[in-house]
């Protein structure tokens, strides 16, 4: 059942995004996850909200197990490394953030750091344990579920009585009941990030990190919070569980969560070797909007299955796109016109994105703006190409500025362009291939010998 949606403030939307974990390089199974938390902020965008948007990256506190019983994970990078813990989280953000630029994922307003936040978290700890819900422990402090009616079951979720019986219940005779979680552990010997609290030296939970800087930026109660599947429990559940004992009233008013991206209808795993990274999909001469155009094809509540046949089609979807629009632009010298609202396919559009982020529809609304833009009536094409341009306020696939750059190679790409075809005509064919390949890694330049000579075409915004 689909229910309206109303703000907490009427026009104003504040968002939390569960940011990555920056223990490793973020796979596009992760990065679909933001281009879905995207998608929904320009959404709100599109329909006029004034939109808020909060992401956090966490860098300490994810263990590795859901039982409070594993290693952190920032610490296990960092021994596998060699590295100090925060020098490999700024690498891995440095990385995620190039990576959602290049997929056209804009900046949250806010992106906070867990190991930023450690007074907040300790003082929402703190709240927790005045108003009972919260103990000491030896090893640390326990969130104390029986204090919250409901606990574990407020996302519909599993079944908690299945999830029980499927879990693997480790016993940690410090917990007064086998399902408290964890808001604060006792540091141990040898533990790298560690700081003093009024329970000894130690580091916080996951989950008490996105409660206390949700709340932070957004105020007790917010819109909307999302995360992948995985987060349904415990990490959303804890999360209500101690943000609403804490405060007394509701957490987040909506929340999103994103059905996993699956490679060849697997899991992705990285004993499998089927974590891809973007940078992946570039060597294999994707266009990385290609693999947004993808996302936007599924849907968030149904599983994406990436699959090569899958990303050629999107690529070939996406240069196709990006022709007709370039044809449509010389055609009309650039003119545009605003159908009026009820216009079929700008309806469709909108009615489309109202129903719980149907981006499939909203494509093939697109799909029929394409149509249109290739139409012999120049008066159609004129609206078609102010739809189109509108859409992509939300579909974010650089339509305008493929169409209206002036799309000569740069010097360099020049350069490099002539240096083949001497390569090539000299018979030096794998220096002719290496630098085919470095047109398409380093300029997004794709070549393609036809009878008529090399015809180029740029998967890549130029310069980007
Ligand atoms: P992590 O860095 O593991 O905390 O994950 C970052 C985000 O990516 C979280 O919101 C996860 O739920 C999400 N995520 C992880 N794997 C996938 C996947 N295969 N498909 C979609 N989202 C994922
Ligand atoms: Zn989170």
């Amino acid at each position: 059942m689909v229910e309206p949606f109303v703000p907490l403030r009427p026009g104003e939307i504040g968002m939390y995004n569960c940011g990555p974990t920056v223990y490793d390089w973020q796979h596009i199974g992760n990065l679909y996850a933001y281009i879905v938390a995207d998608v929904a902020r320009r959404t709100f965008e599109y329909f006029g909200y004034r939109v808020t948007q909060v992401m956090n990256i966490t860098d300490v506190g994810h263990i590795v197990d859901d039982a409070d019983a594993g290693e952190d994970k920032m610490e296990l990078a960092a021994k596998r490394e060699q590295k100090d813990p925060l020098e490999l989280a700024a690498m891995y953000t440095r990385q995620f953030i190039i990576d959602r630029h290049k997929l056209n994922i804009l900046d949250p307003h806010v992106i906070a750091k867990a190991t930023d936040h450690i007074a907040q978290m300790i003082e929402l700890i703190r709240r927790l344990i005045e108003k009972g819900n919260a103990y000491v422990a030896s090893d640390g402090v326990y969130f104390d579920v029986t204090t919250f009616p409901g606990y574990g079951t407020r996302l519909n979720a599993e079944n908690p009585a299945d999830r029980e019986a499927g879990a693997r219940v480790e016993v940690n005779e410090n917990k007064r009941h086998p399902a408290d979680f964890a808001l604060w552990r006792a540091a141990k010997p040898g533990d790298l990030q560690q700081w003093e609290s009024p329970w000894g030296r130690g580091n916080p939970g996951w989950h008490i990190e996105c409660s206390a800087m949700s709340m932070q930026y957004l105020g007790e109660t917010f819109d909307l919070h999302s995360g992948g599947e995985d987060h349904l429990f415990p990490h959303h559940e804890c999360e209500i569980a101690q943000s609403e004992a804490a405060t007394g009233k509701q957490f987040a008013r909506y929340w999103l969560h994103v059905r996993f991206l699956r490679v060849e209808g697997q899991g992705m795993h990285k004993s499998i070797g089927n974590t891809y990274l973007l940078s992946q999909l570039e060597e294999w001469g994707y266009d990385p909007l290609a693999f947004r155009l993808l996302a936007l094809g599924v849907g968030y509540r149904k599983p994406l299955d990436f699959t090569r046949a899958g990303m050629d089609a999107a690529q070939n979807r996406l240069v196709k796109w990006r022709r007709t629009i370039a044809e449509a632009c010389v055609a009309t010298g650039g003119r545009m016109t605003e159908p009026e609202p009820d216009f079929g396919v700008r309806a469709g559009f909108v009615n489309a994105l109202a129903d719980d982020f149907n981006t499939p529809r909203a494509v093939a609304a697109a799909e029929m703006a394409l149509d249109l833009a290739g139409s012999p009536d120049l008066a159609v094409r004129e609206r078609a190409l102010w739809l189109l341009f509108d859409m992509d306020r939300v579909l974010g696939l650089s339509l305008r500025d493929r169409a209206s750059a002036a799309d000569d190679l740069s010097v360099d790409e020049e350069r490099l362009f002539d240096e083949r075809e001497r390569a090539r005509e000299s018979g030096d064919y794998a220096k002719s291939d290496q630098i085919r390949a470095d047109l398409l890694t380093k300029y997004g330049i794709q070549l393609k010998d036809t009878k008529e000579g090399t015809r180029w075409e740029r998967v890549r915004p130029k310069g980007a």
